[in-house]
């Protein structure tokens, strides 16, 4: 599973990263190109000049073998990806014609998109997109570079030529109609039976069937399926791919690492799923490495009937400075359960933190690239997970990015609605740090804490029960957040911090959140509601003592917090009530709550903020370029691996074409 939602107060606060990952260079910039509706970013790889020579190696090559399987996803989206990506690239390569023509330009938005997308369909609506020059220029180009392709032509420009990547059209045959590259001369019906004849439903450990292949129906009418494997489908890129992952197992940081990946090569050689699960497991078992990876056939949601995997990777490594901090939250989470606002009748005794895992990505790649997740839990099989568990992450350096990327647009939410240049400065200094670290209470402690009362059903609550719990650990985050016991414990700089934390909340909470919902419609996600629910419980109750105001300037309104600690009173206030209700399982007043605070949005405010986002035409996608990670040589022997971050968005896509062209 990917998560790819970002955290809202992280997109509404458009914070500063923490100083660990200040750029070095002096032109570093994190938003490097903008077009359609997306925008290209670049990601720092802090903590890199901490790894030791071997661990750089080690992620050299794992990077390596994540490149090489570029080709794969292109011809998994769908089979003319590839052709038409050769087409541009020759054109952008070698056309000798005039480039500063308005023509031209939108050939190149065109390219950028196709790029972007690994093929001719947009990455997250799956519908194919057009190049706004006339067809005929497009011909005219292709003629230039010596490749005319009447098909080709047909492909990009013809709307009813696959027009979506996975079929929505649920009266149609969503296997024939979809553009992916997963099935040939098959019906849905023909691919539920292949498999349901495969399938023994009395296997507690069962093989996840179709997951590395292509289903094809011959011209002798047999179905067989095309394994990728070396040797099979995509062999010439899994051969680069498992040559690439043993040069990385000779340099792992251990034998659990060494033991993975023999079985990840083992599997990539054979195509036997049995081996990928037996991967999957030894994968698990590594708690040790500092370095980690995804490389593989994963993710089903390409697939009209979701059983095959598009190819993806990821490599990256622990990231210290914030592994440090879940782990300092965590061993004093006693403490925390202990001081808390809340009746002691539903306090646990004894209260276990959890430690959170954070990243930093190092290389993306196959379906993570330039789209990525912002957190991945894996591994899918339900029977793994249940018996085995999974690994949870969160990408830090990716997050940061973004925040980064949307503080240096012209354009941004904080210097839209927030009141003065002081709250501004305020997010700016402590507005990524005090987002994470609310992220880390909310999980690390807030989940976990408190207890029902005996009798109390873990149920009571029905309906209610997933928003009230995300606020109730919301609520121990933000009473947490401004403790003097975590600058205390080295965590906070000072007690100045957490007033970003608040005063984006309230904001997000109050009303930039509703940017995402369509006028007219309810407040329905649950993390949406709690926000909501917390933020307007609390306006009204601080009405009389102005905690927080609502002003109007030239028409438009803000929401300022004046008294930052009159609101930690009212968040646990708060706090101590959800958790009542929790503990007695108090449906009646857990649905109070939620009807009269979080579902209703005020008409007025939410037509004023989508049209003041509206305005601001942010991107709502957002993808990245890799950095380089460049072997430094000295007589003819590598001494250390440098991360380079120059290289530019339509230049790393020319060099991948030519250097990781396997297919
Ligand atoms: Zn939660």
């Amino acid at each position: 599973m990917k998560h790819t939602i970002l955290k809202m107060t992280t997109l509404a606060s458009m914070a500063a990263a923490a100083v660990s990952c200040a750029p070095k260079q002096a032109d570093f910039h994190y938003l490097i190109d903008e077009f359609a509706d997306l925008k290209i970013m670049r990601y720092k790889v802090p903590g890199w000049e901490e790894l030791s020579l071997g661990q750089k190696e080690y992620i050299y090559h794992l990077s390596e073998a994540a490149k090489y399987g570029r080709d794969i996803i292109w011809d998994q989206n769908c089979k003319w990806n590839l052709p038409v990506r050769h087409t541009l690239e020759n054109i952008l390569e070698n056309y000798k014609g005039d480039r500063n023509c308005a023509e031209f330009a939108q050939f190149e938005t065109y390219a950028k998109r196709v790029f972007f997308s690994n093929g001719i369909h947009h990455h997250y609506s799956e519908d194919k997109f057009f190049p706004e020059c006339p067809r005929e220029y497009f011909a005219s180009l292709m003629a230039a570079v010596g490749e005319e392709n009447a098909d080709l032509l047909e492909i990009i420009y013809n709307p009813d030529l696959l027009s979506q990547r996975k079929s929505t059209n649920a009266s149609g045959d969503i296997v024939a109609e979809s553009a992916v590259n997963f099935y040939e001369g098959v019906t849905r019906a023909e691919v539920e039976k292949f498999y349901a004849d495969m399938v023994d439903p009395a296997d507690k450990t069962p093989i996840s069937y179709g997951l590395n292949s292509r289903l094809v129906k011959g011209p002798d009418g047999i179905i067989r399926e095309e394994v990728y494997k070396v040797g099979g489908l995509y062999g010439p890129a899994i051969e680069k791919i498992c040559e690439q992952l043993e040069m990385a197992a000779a340099v792992a940081e251990n034998d659990a690492q060494k033991q993975y990946i023999a079985s990840l090569v083992e599997y990539y050689r054979t195509g036997d799923l049995r081996l990928w699960d037996k991967y999957n497991i030894e994968w698990l078992s590594d708690t040790l490495g500092t370095v980690d990876f995804v490389n593989g056939f994963v993710e089903d949601y390409n697939d009209p009937l979701g059983r095959k995997a598009t190819w993806e990777a990821l490599v990256n490594f622990k990231d210290m400075e914030a592994s440090r901090r879940t782990e300092i939250i965590s061993a004093n989470a006693q403490w925390f359960e202990d001081n808390s606002p809340v009746d002691q009748r539903f306090k646990k005794k004894e209260v276990k933190g959890v430690s959170a895992k954070v990243i930093n990505a190092a290389t993306l790649a196959g379906d993570c690239y330039p789209a990525t997740p912002i957190g991945i839990n894996l591994p899918n099989a339900d029977w793994i997970r249940r018996e085995h568990g999974s690994k949870s992450v969160t990408i830090a350096n990716i997050t940061a990015a973004y925040s980064k990327a949307a503080e240096e647009s012209p354009r941004s939410m904080l210097s839209e609605f927030a009141w003065s240049e002081e709250e501004i400065a305020l997010q700016k200094k402590y507005g990524s740090l005090t987002d994470d670290l609310h992220t880390d209470l909310h999980e690390c402690l807030g989940h976990g804490s408190g207890q029902l009362l005996p009798g109390t059903s873990p149920n009571a609550l029905g309906e209610f029960s997933s928003t009230l719990e995300e606020t109730r650990a919301d609520l121990f985050g933000l009473y947490y957040i401004a403790d003097p016991k975590l600058v205390e414990l080295g965590i906070l700089p000072d007690m100045e911090a957490y007033k970003a934390q608040y005063a984006s909340y309230i904001r997000n909470g109050i009303f930039t959140q509703f940017t995402r919902v369509e006028l007219g419609r309810p407040n329905t996600e649950a993390h949406m509601q709690n926000r909501k629910l917390i933020a307007d419980w609390c306006y009204e109750k601080g009405l009389k003592d102005n905690v927080i105001e609502k002003k109007v300037r030239d028409g438009k309104t803000y929401f300022v917090v004046n008294d930052y600690e009159a609101l930690r009173g009212l968040f646990g206030d708060l706090l101590a009530e959800i958790q009542r209700i929790k503990s007695e399982g108090d449906y009646k007043a857990g649905k109070a709550l939620v009807e009269k605070y979080a579902v209703n949005i005020d008409p007025e405010l939410h037509k004023e903020v989508r049209e003041r986002y509206a305005a601001l035409n942010l991107k709502p996608y957002g993808g990245f370029v890799n950095p380089t990670i460049v072997p430094v040589t000295k007589g003819g022997k590598v001494v250390d691996y440098r991360i380079d971050y120059t290289q530019g968005y339509m230049e790393q896509m020319l060099e991948y074409g030519h250097k990781y062209a396997t297919l």
